[in-house]
């Protein structure tokens, strides 16, 4: 692996400006603050966390979709913002989305063959033949037949249009894809084949992943590294065997004692958030997540807990995780 990361985000912060009428005044959702992290090349890297965290702002953020108010992003060497038009186009190329509905951005009206083909129309200079036999060796590459390329996609199941989904990011070659929720409309069954997939490509093309998730099991099937985001701040960041086996966060506990556990004879001991979440608009002063935390204590309520560096790159935002930690590991909480 190279010891240049293929993704720096640094200190990044993206507000949307929202009023609920034409007299209202105008208010400021805080939907990422100030969130930093690397991607080295051929490693995933989950940004998890509940609807509405700032994941996938964070992601539109990195594909150039939409622009950050402060902070940088650095893709291969270079800051996005200052690409020239030539560099915008290799950018384009680069970085890929898979969505978590393929079907709304397949055209209905075009055959599948032609929608896996088109990326290779916008990127490069290959004739329409080869454009066809490229797309026909992506659909078998994915698990797909030419047959299945004379076909539209009202005619495919979900798991199909994910794999249709992927065969087309996949045309242009991409260093980094990013994949928005891109299991979570599919039966378990069914993802942890779309997953396999995701895999396999990445062992064979060493691609780079930025995978984004609410679900902490498929999080796991898929993980070198993951920040879990919590109302627009990432909380705690590690690697994912440190995450599942040594969580710090409490509300990185609270998310994995709601997965559920194949062995029945070891369930979780769930940890119930109380209340709902801040909205955006209006954050809570101190630690974001004191509404809801079971050790919040008056600093929390007062003080912004800063991301500190608990040993092994494991980054926690608390200002108590040593003594949680340290009560957890007397009372053998298991999470
Ligand atoms: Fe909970 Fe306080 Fe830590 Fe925030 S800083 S997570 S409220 S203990």
């Amino acid at each position: 692996m190279s010891a240049e990361p293929l993704l720096s985000v640094r200190d990044v912060v993206k507000t949307f400006e929202v009023s609920r009428g034409f007299m209202a005044k105008k208010k400021l959702v805080h939907a990422v603050n100030h969130v930093s992290f690397d991607i080295m090349p051929g490693e995933t890297f989950s940004l998890v966390g509940e609807s509405g965290c700032g994941k996938s702002t964070t992601a539109r953020m990195v594909d150039h979709l939409i622009l950050p108010d402060s902070g940088e992003i650095i893709f291969d060497g270079k800051r996005i913002d200052n690409l020239t038009d030539r560099e915008m186009q290799t950018f384009r190329r680069d970085i890929q989305m898979i969505f978590q509905d393929p079907y709304g951005s397949l055209d209905p009206r075009m055959k599948i063959q032609d929608l896996v083909a088109e990326p290779l129309l916008l990127h490069t200079d290959m004739t329409a033949e080869e454009r066809r036999k490229e797309a026909v060796q992506w659909l078998n590459i994915v698990g797909l037949s030419e047959a299945h390329g004379q076909r539209y996609p009202h005619e495919f199941s979900g798991g199909q249009r994910q794999r249709v989904g992927i065969a087309r990011a996949m045309t242009v070659h991409p260093k980094l894809i990013i994949a928005d929720e891109p299991v979570s409309a599919l039966d378990v069954s069914i993802q942890a084949q779309v997953l396999n997939l995701m895999d396999d490509l990445q062992k064979e093309y060493n691609l780079t992943y930025l995978f984004i998730s609410h679900d902490l099991s498929v999080v796991e099937m898929i993980s070198d590294h993951i920040g879990v985001m919590y109302l627009g701040t990432l909380v705690e960041v590690a690697e994912k065997k440190q995450i599942f086996e040594k969580p710090l966060h409490p509300y990185t506990k609270a998310l994995l004692s709601a997965v559920p556990q194949p062995d029945p004879d070891h369930p979780n001991q769930r940890i119930s958030l109380e209340g709902e979440i801040p909205s955006p608009v209006n954050p809570p002063a101190g630690c974001l997540f004191h509404t809801r935390c079971p050790y919040c204590t008056d600093i929390c309520r007062r003080v912004t807990p800063e991301l500190r560096d608990m040993g092994n790159g494991h980054i926690c935002r608390c200002h108590r995780t040593e003594e949680i930690n340290q009560e957890a590991g007397k009372d053998h909480v298991q999470v």
